[in-house]
């Protein structure tokens, strides 16, 4: 800071709340005695993302000064621009030529910076890449840097014992943890994408970490918003796509980032975007984003007028899917999430009932258990059965509504769906007390309508 001309008084304070914090540890729900730490920031200390910045800076002018060395090699990418690193957060990429001296070189810089700072690189988080550099010189610069390849290693989920809804949950996050960060930035091959959801719909259906083709809904209807019937996964196939739209804009308009300096500089050469020949000695992934051009010139209008309307793009890409019938029931629902769940597949006629399971071969009673008289097909269970009928009755006198009338399916669905359109107290109550009731009947069936008979019967085809 000294360096970096910040006034004397405002580095003391800086000082003293580094050097003041204590740390306190509660035992038996009492704060213990205060300790103080060795010069460290408190965790997640508002002042540590400054404080890092000005470190970096340190860094970066270390970094600055390699350039008059002559031993020094810029990476043959990097020379135009003159580029040593790039660092965002706590990530730092260091380039340089592939030659021992250069390597070492940088890494001088850097561990001069570790000495100065404090600061260490984690090394089992560290990797070195080359491109196009012979093995022994490889070798050579790897053991000068003491570190090793890593090989990335992806975790398992091992959260067998999720329901449906709650598998579905986690594969909501992870997909959209890849596309907020890595489907932005970098257009993903379609082999890893296919690979990617491949995994995530079997996680959902078998709650395996293996490749299955067992899938009860198609995933691009899982992957589509829920007034038509979806689960508003995302499609990553098509956010793909328009993420490199979005790339290609960027590229033609945002001059003052450095990617698009950079590639104007090795590729564009002040030529026209629109009408450049794609080059066809760079990567894969700038030849993907001039493509682009193709899809940014038919939706351009709606880009220019603000970036977050990506989404916007995305949905038009969906294309025009008819709404459902029971989007009201589906919508808004308040119900919890295994019930809606539940519901989701009640509608779609997905749920492994006994004729179901028969026409794929898999033994079942074809009775079923909860009158023990007609044959179990959806629209018998949930609509038909006497079972259920009475179910409906009680429920509804409970509720002060009018009573079921319904006996077929397409009675039962004009019945649902008139009682739970609208935002009236009466609707949102019954629409709850309907994905409720669906999953009721549904766990009643499955543990073979013992609390209605009290016997002990198994049900074929267990689920959730
Ligand atoms: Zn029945």
């Amino acid at each position: 800071m000294l360096e970096l001309g910040f006034p004397k008084r405002f580095q003391d304070w800086v000082l003293l709340c580094v050097k003041t914090v204590s740390y306190s540890i509660i035992v038996n729900g009492e704060p213990a005695p205060p300790f103080p730490t060795a010069k460290r920031l408190r965790q997640g200390d508002p002042l540590s993302s400054f404080l890092f910045a000005i470190v970096m800076e340190y860094l970066s002018r270390n970094l600055h000064r390699l350039k008059q060395e002559k031993q020094f090699k810029f990476h043959p990418r990097c020379a135009k621009l003159g580029i040593t690193h790039l660092s965002f957060a706590d990530d730092l990429l260091l380039f340089a030529r592939g030659d021992i001296l250069s390597a070492s070189y940088i890494h001088q810089c850097f561990n001069q910076f570790a000495k100065a700072s404090g600061l260490q690189a984690n090394l089992t988080k560290s990797s070195v890449y080359f491109g196009g550099v012979n093995q022994a010189v490889q070798q050579d610069i790897l053991q000068a840097l003491g570190t090793q390849r890593m090989v990335a290693r992806i975790s398992s989920w091992t959260a067998k014992k999720l329901s449906y809804a709650g598998r579905t949950q986690l594969v909501q996050t992870v997909l959209f943890g890849i596309q907020a960060y890595w489907a932005q930035l970098f257009k993903i091959p379609i082999k890893v994408l296919k690979t990617i959801e491949a995994f995530c719909r079997s996680y959902i259906w078998s709650g395996e970490n293996v490749i299955t083709k067992r899938a009860l809904v198609a995933w691009e209807r899982m992957c589509t918003p829920k007034s038509v019937g979806g689960l508003i996964l995302i499609n990553l196939k098509l956010w793909n796509k328009v993420a490199t739209a979005q790339n290609h804009w960027d590229l033609a308009h945002k001059t003052d980032k450095l990617w698009v300096r950079w590639i104007h500089s090795y590729y564009i050469k002040g030529q026209q975007l629109d009408t450049i020949p794609i080059p066809q000695h760079a990567t894969w992934m700038i030849r993907q984003i001039i493509d682009a051009r193709q899809l940014v010139n038919q939706c351009q209008v709606v880009v220019r007028r603000n970036r977050s309307l990506i989404r916007h793009i995305y949905l038009q890409l969906l294309g025009q899917l008819d709404k459902i019938p029971w989007k009201c029931v589906m919508l808004k629902n308040e119900a919890t999430a295994k019930a809606k769940y539940t519901m989701w597949l009640h509608f779609y006629g997905k749920m492994l009932t006994s004729d179901r399971l028969l026409k794929w071969g898999v033994a079942a009673d074809p009775v079923c258990v909860l009158c023990k008289w007609h044959n179990e097909t959806r629209n018998h269970i949930f609509a038909e059965c006497d079972f259920t009928r009475g179910v409906w009755v009680r429920l509804l006198a409970w509720m002060q509504r009018s009573t079921y009338k319904a006996s077929t399916w397409s009675q039962y669905m004009q019945w649902a769906t008139t009682n739970a359109k609208g935002k009236s107290q009466t609707a949102t109550r019954f629409q709850m007390m309907f994905a409720e009731t669906v999953h009721m009947i549904w766990i009643e069936r499955n543990k073979g309508g013992s609390m209605y008979y009290g016997g002990d019967a198994t049900a074929p085809g267990h689920l959730n």
